[in-house]
């Protein structure tokens, strides 16, 4: 392949009812086309569009998509941009769950997609469609079949020892059936640790950081010296704060409460933890954050959802100060939430006070929309929004395990 070649990776994020997509030109690891496949399977299916080089966004409707129907309708969108389709080098996976076993990325063969085929029970909604998007590019595109990566979200978290990733319930269920703490958001505290690190100069293995992933699922993160330590997510992504639609942690007799003597049966125990709880629940209207904040002031359970909301968040944040070792380098704020809600971050650090935690109010609120700034006054330890960038760490562990292959 000639220097001026240009060179893509392909990064699908397959999950139950929505696929997310983008190119990545790796040379200039700069994101040029992404979007988003919504409901498919059903009479609403679309396409949302993004071409990162000009932000023109384009929507197609199409009904009944497939995930087949799906990928070969973005290829060929995109090959109207890209060009070549020998140019795309490779396809980067997202799978949610590792399990004990993939805690790195990893080029996916026969044994791989079983591995990940045994940690379906702990990422239902999930994992099973990873396997889909594999199997359908390897069919339409054969020629790429050898030449797709998995990237864990896990993988990030297999460091955090085993004070932190034990349940205290009877070891055997641990070494029997592998209940324990596993994490998630992993790609995403990848990145912003690596970016910090750039952004301090500071190497990686010298840093202690608290990062708040905060989007509709969000979690948290205590990374000493470079490596998780702690995380807020569990067996599942449904443990932890406060998110969008699910209840984070909650008194496991709840659950024995909803079933002995409400009579609900399990998958109506599921649907309310996981679909109709977090600001959800609370608001009794939206799971999103922006309503929550335009509302604050108006509505009771919007000021309720909010204040629980940063309750919960702000005593995470303390609890892992604990793991800090003899010095805090920076609170990072990142998703969704994380990178744009100027209340949640106002309110969470006004909390921290005793931890020398304080807000500089103006810069905090100058930051959102994707920048990336300090947003703590000059004396405080440094909290920074960082915002994240999952498909350029899919692309470069594509890019390196592919580049490998060929040496
Ligand atoms: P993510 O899952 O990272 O894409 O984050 C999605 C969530 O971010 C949405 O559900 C909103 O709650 C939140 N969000 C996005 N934009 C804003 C904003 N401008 N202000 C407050 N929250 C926002």
């Amino acid at each position: 392949m000639s220097k001026k070649t240009k060179k893509y990776i392909f990064v699908l994020n397959c999950g139950s009812s929505s696929l997310k997509f983008a190119i990545i030109d790796i040379l200039k690891k700069e994101k040029i086309f992404s979007g988003t496949v919504e409901f498919l399977h059903s009479k609403k299916s679309q396409i949302t569009f993004k071409d990162c080089t000009n932000e023109e966004n384009k929507v197609i409707f199409l009904e009944n998509l497939t995930y087949k129907k799906s990928i070969e309708v973005i290829f060929q969108k995109s090959l109207e941009k890209i060009k070549c389709l020998q140019s795309i080098l490779g396809i980067g996976h997202r799978i949610v769950h590792g399990g004990e076993k993939l805690h790195q990325s990893t080029i996916i063969d026969k044994k791989i997609i079983e591995q990940i085929r045994s940690s379906i029970p702990f990422a239902p909604l999930h994992n099973p469609f990873g396997i889909i998007g594999f199997q359908e590019i390897s069919s339409i595109f054969p020629h790429l079949k050898h030449k797709q990566v998995a990237v864990f979200d896990t993988a990030f978290h297999h460091t955090i020892p085993s004070e932190s990733y034990l349940y205290a319930i009877p070891y055997e269920l641990y070494k029997k059936y592998g209940i324990r703490r596993y994490g998630a958001h992993g790609i995403s505290y990848q990145y912003v640790s690596k970016k910090f690190s750039k952004i301090v100069k500071k190497d990686l293995k010298y840093l202690n950081i608290i990062v708040c992933h905060l989007g509709n699922g969000g979690s948290i993160a205590a990374i000493a010296n470079g490596k998780s330590v702690d995380t807020s997510m569990g067996l599942t992504p449904l443990e932890g704060l406060m998110m969008g639609t699910r209840s984070g942690d909650i008194d496991p007799s709840i659950i024995f409460y909803l079933y002995e003597n409400l009579k609900m049966n399990i998958g109506q125990i599921r649907e309310i933890l996981t679909k109709k709880s977090g600001i959800l629940g609370i608001t009794q209207i939206n799971n999103d954050m922006r309503y929550v904040e335009d509302n604050y002031h108006k509505d009771t359970n919007a000021n309720r959802a909010m204040k629980m909301y940063c309750h919960r968040l702000s005593k995470y944040i303390a609890s892992y100060f604990t793991m800090m070792n003899d010095h805090l380098d920076a609170i990072i704020f990142t998703g969704g939430i994380g990178e744009n809600s100027v209340m949640v971050r106002k309110m969470t650090m006004e909390k921290l006070k005793l931890f020398n935690v304080q807000c500089d109010e103006e810069k905090n609120a100058n930051t959102k929309f994707g920048k990336c700034e300090m947003i703590s006054s000059k004396n405080s330890i440094p909290v920074w929004v960082i915002p994240t960038n999952e498909e350029i760490i899919i692309a470069e562990e594509t890019f390196r395990l592919l580049e490998i292959e060929q040496t």
